[in-house]
């Protein structure tokens, strides 16, 4: 992920990777008040209730590139005012804990799957903010590339020679 670079770096060659701190914090426990997850493009955040009670939120990156795990808090303040035009009565709430973690954001916001410039190391990165969401496919494509050596059609447009062809 955020690291990419760093490690393409080591192995003696450059990936078209910018890493970004993604902030994201939770509130103190309260009792179900949100059952879906709301995302407001305009705002830029999006809110959430997990099952422990904490309301979830997130927004956009800090966009400053950095490997520093922190975040820093005029994007996060600017992320509360979103969640607070939403949801005022959440003004209440105590925050309990913030974090930031570092993605790997490529200039076509999309992954690169495939060989690397150095022969038997394999790239899966550049998943930027979505990672989660689209790993079972992201894995499945490298699986199918190391066990065959051949791209799946799907996967052949993420190759990391898009950006000299
Ligand atoms: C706050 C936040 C909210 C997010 N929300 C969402 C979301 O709602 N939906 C979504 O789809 N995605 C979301 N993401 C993005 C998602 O987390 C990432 O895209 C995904 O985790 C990337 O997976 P990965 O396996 O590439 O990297 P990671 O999960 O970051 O794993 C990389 C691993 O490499 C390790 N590592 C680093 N350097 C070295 C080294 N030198 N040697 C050995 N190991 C090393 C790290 O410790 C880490 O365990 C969010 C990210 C953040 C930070």
């Amino acid at each position: 992920a955020g690291h990419s670079s760093v490690l393409a770096a080591k192995a003696g060659f450059r990936l078209p990777i910018n890493s970004y701190a993604l902030q994201a914090c939770v509130s103190e426990p309260v009792k179900p008040i949100l059952d879906t997850v709301v995302l407001s493009p305009g705002c830029g955040v999006y809110v959430s209730q997990s099952d422990k009670g904490e309301i979830v939120i997130g927004g956009g990156l800090d966009r400053i590139p950095s490997y520093a795990q922190r975040g820093n808090l005029p994007t996060l303040e600017a992320v509360i005012a979103g969640v607070l035009e939403m949801f005022p009565i959440f003004g209440q709430l105590k925050l309990m804990r913030q974090w930031a973690g570092i993605v790997d954001v490529v200039p076509d916001s999309s992954p690169i799957i495939g060989p690397s410039p150095l022969p038997g190391l394999f790239l899966n990165c550049g998943w930027g903010t979505g990672g989660f969401k689209a790993i079972p496919a992201g894995g499945t494509l490298l699986a199918q590339l190391l066990a065959s050596g051949k791209h799946n059609d799907i996967s052949r447009p993420f190759d990391l020679d898009r950006f000299a062809t």
